[in-house]
C-alpha cells in the first residue's frame, strides 16, 4: 500500500489572551490509499483542529506552527491558497457535523451540486445534473430526480447530511475528512449513514479519516484507530485489536464509558475528572491526573511503547492483554 497522507510532527497552536493553546501538539500518522482511520477522543482533544490543519483551514489566532502535511508527497503546509482550493472538494473532501457548513440555505440542492461539479470540471450542465442525481441516489435519497429541486430546509437533518455526503462524493475524492458527521443525528439514522458510508468508500477505494468522540461508532467503520488526548495521539493500531484490548488507560476509560459495552444494570465507568486545558498542560503524561494506574514514572514524558503488531501507546505503563476493569 502507498501512503496517501503523511502527517509528521504536526503542531497547531492558538495564540489567545489566556495563553498559547496547544490544540495539536505533535501529531504523526500515515494514511494509506483506501484506508479508513478513526480519530477518537473526548471533546477538546484536538480532532477537529487536526482535520482543519490538513486542509489549511486554521484561522487566526490559530496557526500550524510545526510539522509536515504530505498529500501524495505534496507539502500542503506551504501550498498556495489557489492550490488548496483546487484540492479541497475535489481530491480531499470534508464532511462536517453540521451539514449547513456545506449547504447554502437559499439555493436549491440542484444548483449547489451542479455548481460544485462545474467549479472543478469542464462538463455540460446536463451531465453535471445527471451525476448529481446518481450520487444522491447512492447516498440513500429516494426519487432523487425530483428531490434534487428542493431547498435544504425541506429535508430532515439526516437527509441534509446525506446531501452533504453526496456533495463530498461528487468528484470521487481520494480522501474524505469526516468530522463527527453523524453525531447530531439519532441513533437509527446514524447507523444507516455509517453503513452506507462504509459501503461507498469501500466501492470507490476512498481513504477516510472518521472523527468521532465515540469508539463504538469508529469500531464499525475504521480499519485503524488513533486515540487523541490533549493534542496528541496516545494510542494507535488496528481497530479490532485496540478496541479488543486497549494498551492505553485512556482508551480503556473511553471503552468503559460506552453504554452498549457495559453489562446492563452496571454503573457506567466514566473517566474521572476533566480533560485538561491545553493552555497549561501538566508535565509528563497529560492523562496521569485522571489515570487509575498512574505512578511516579508518569511524571516524566511517556515513551512510545510498541504494544503489538502495528500498534503503539504513549504510556510508561501500557496495559497488557487481559488486563481489564
Ligand atoms: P475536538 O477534539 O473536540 O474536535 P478541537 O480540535 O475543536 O477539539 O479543539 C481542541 C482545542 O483547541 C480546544 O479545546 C481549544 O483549547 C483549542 N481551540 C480550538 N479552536 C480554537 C480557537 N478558535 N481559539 C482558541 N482555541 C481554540
Ligand atoms: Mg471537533
Amino acid at each position: 500500500m502507498t501512503a496517501l497522507l503523511e502527517v509528521k510532527g504536526l503542531k497547531t497552536h492558538f495564540f489567545t489572551r489566556a495563553g498559547v493553546a496547544k490544540a495539536v501538539d505533535g501529531v504523526d500518522f500515515t494514511l494509506n490509499e483506501g484506508e479508513v482511520m478513526g480519530l477518537v477522543g473526548e471533546s477538546g482533544s484536538g480532532k477537529s483542529v487536526t482535520s482543519f490543519s490538513i486542509l489549511g483551514l486554521i484561522d487566526p489566532p490559530g496557526r500550524v506552527v510545526e510539522g509536515e502535511i504530505l498529500f501524495r508527497g505534496e507539502e500542503l503546509r506551504t501550498a498556495s491558497e489557489a492550490r488548496l482550493r483546487a484540492l479541497r472538494g475535489k481530491d480531499i473532501a470534508m464532511i462536517f457535523q453540521d451539514p449547513m457548513m456545506t449547504l447554502t440555505p437559499v439555493l436549491r440542492i440542484e444548483t449547489q451540486m451542479v455548481e460544485t461539479i462545474l467549479a472543478h470540471e469542464k462538463v455540460s450542465k446536463k451531465a453535471a445534473r445527471a451525476r448529481a442525481i446518481d450520487v444522491l441516489g447512492r447516498v440513500g435519497i429516494s426519487a432523487p430526480e425530483t428531490r434534487i429541486g428542493a431547498y435544504p430546509h425541506q429535508f430532515s437533518g439526516g437527509m441534509r447530511q446525506r446531501v452533504a455526503i453526496a456533495i463530498a462524493l461528487l468528484h470521487q475524492p481520494a480522501l474524505i475528512l469526516a468530522d463527527e458527521p453523524t453525531t447530531a443525528l439519532d441513533v437509527t439514522i446514524q447507523g444507516q449513514i455509517i453503513s452506507e458510508m462504509q459501503k461507498l468508500v469501500a466501492e470507490t477505494g476512498t481513504a477516510m479519516i472518521w472523527v468521532s468522540h465515540d469508539l463504538a461508532v469508529v469500531e464499525t467503520i475504521a480499519d485503524r484507530v488513533a486515540v487523541m488526548y490533549a493534542g496528541r495521539i496516545v494510542e494507535s493500531g488496528p481497530a479490532g485489536a485496540v478496541i479488543g484490548a486497549p494498551s492505553h488507560p485512556y482508551t480503556e476509560g473511553l471503552l468503559n464509558s460506552i453504554p452498549s459495552r457495559t453489562t446492563p444494570g452496571r454503573k457506567l465507568n466514566q473517566i474521572p475528572g476533566m480533560a485538561p486545558s491545553v493552555v497549561s498542560l501538566p508535565e509528563g503524561c497529560a492523562f496521569a491526573p485522571r489515570c487509575r494506574y498512574a505512578a511516579e514514572i508518569c511524571r516524566a514524558a511517556p515513551p512510545l511503547a510498541a504494544t503489538g503488531p502495528g500498534r503503539w501507546a504513549r504510556c510508561a505503563l501500557p496495559l497488557r492483554e487481559g488486563v481489564t476493569a
